[in-house]
């Protein structure tokens, strides 16, 4: 029979690719949105095809409405301020969203679907500093930024409910992943729309922070599908969900010029040191051996081909920029 899902953060990245994907699959799909007016085809494409309900996670009426409406077979809490580097200007909000909105989402499916499947999604920033690399399901959670620490607290709490209140309540412990779909803020975004806009004489360099710092990065698509596979193992469980390999801003940025077909990285490089974050989780390396094993998922996109993939997507942007000012 066809599933309904619940998914909050339906208009960011992963919720916009885990919609496509459920529909594909012949679900029902409702998102909680915080305005549904502001949701048009251009944010979500798949808009006309699902049910919007108007929602926060800082409202517990809200969620609860939200899942007695809907009916959910399966719940993905994908929503947060997920930008770590603003976490340290607003942990409160942060707190506020990502730890006690994970708890009032586990709160009002306690209540109102108690059988439902709930996927959270969890972050490596919950390792922060971490003690050891790579990383998995057993590594201490040592978060080092209010991000780090909401999402820990929020990990935890779906541990309780799973042990305390027998509820199928799953973590993914989600390394970076990126897409044409992140916001421009994000590193890789940052720099993939800077160098093809670049490549079209729109701007001259990219305001960078740590050159050096590096990451996990997977792509997006590919998370979204770890997350519905966890959901439909037979057993509630936490699972890393990584690429397992880590690459510096550096290399981003030269294979991000390469592609773009423009010159010295160097020189399009501006470095700004409030960029630099207060503290950087620079060993954030997953290990989803788990993830392969149990649930047959692994990463296929690999770092060159996400840097052409996220590239290629913002050179179209650029030409199209590029046209409309000369008209
Ligand atoms: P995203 O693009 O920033 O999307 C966040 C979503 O949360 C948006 O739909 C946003 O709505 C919504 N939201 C924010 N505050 C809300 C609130 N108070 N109530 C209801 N909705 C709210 O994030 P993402 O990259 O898709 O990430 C999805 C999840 O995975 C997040 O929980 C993130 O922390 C986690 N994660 C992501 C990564 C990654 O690399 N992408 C890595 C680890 C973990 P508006 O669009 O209306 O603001």
């Amino acid at each position: 029979m066809a599933k309904t899902a619940l998914l909050t953060g339906i208009t960011g990245q992963d919720g916009s690719y885990l919609c496509e994907l459920l529909l594909r699959k012949r679900y029902t799909v409702y998102g909680l949105v915080l305005a549904c007016d502001t949701v048009g085809a251009e944010r979500l494409s798949c808009r006309d095809k699902i049910n919007l309900i108007e929602g926060d996670l800082k409202d517990q009426t809200s969620i609860d409405c939200a899942v007695r409406t809907s009916e959910p077979d399966e719940i993905f809490n994908l929503a947060a301020p997920s930008f770590v580097a603003s976490s340290f200007r607003n942990p409160l909000e942060t707190a506020d969203v990502v730890a006690f909105g994970a708890l009032r989402v586990l709160e009002s499916a306690k209540k109102g679907a108690p059988d439902a499947r709930v996927f959270q999604a969890s972050s490596a920033e919950i390792f922060g500093r971490a003690r050891s690399s790579p990383q998995n399901e057993k590594t201490p959670l040592n978060p080092t930024s209010p991000y780090g620490i909401a999402k820990a607290f929020a990990f935890m709490s779906s541990q309780l409910f799973r042990e305390h209140h027998a509820m199928f309540v799953s973590n993914g412990i989600f390394y970076n992943h990126e897409s044409p779909r992140r916001p421009p803020d994000f590193v890789t975004r940052k720099i993939s729309l800077g160098v093809a806009r670049i490549a079209f004489g729109l701007q001259k360099t990219i305001e960078l922070g740590d050159l050096n710092a590096k990451r996990d990065w997977g792509y997006a698509p590919e998370y979204v599908d770890a997350a519905w596979r966890i959901l439909q193992f037979e057993k509630p469980e936490d699972f890393i969900i990584a690429t397992g390999e880590l690459h510096s801003v550096k290399e981003l940025l030269e294979e991000a010029c390469e592609v773009a077909g423009i010159g010295n990285p160097d020189h399009v490089a501006e470095i700004k040191k409030e960029l630099i974050r207060p503290t950087n989780s620079t060993r954030l390396r997953g290990d989803a051996h788990k993830a392969k094993r149990i649930l047959g998922w692994e990463p296929k996109v690999k770092f060159k081909d996400l840097v052409r993939i996220m590239v290629e997507a913002d050179l179209k942007l650029a030409a199209e920029e590029s046209r409309q000012k000369k008209i």
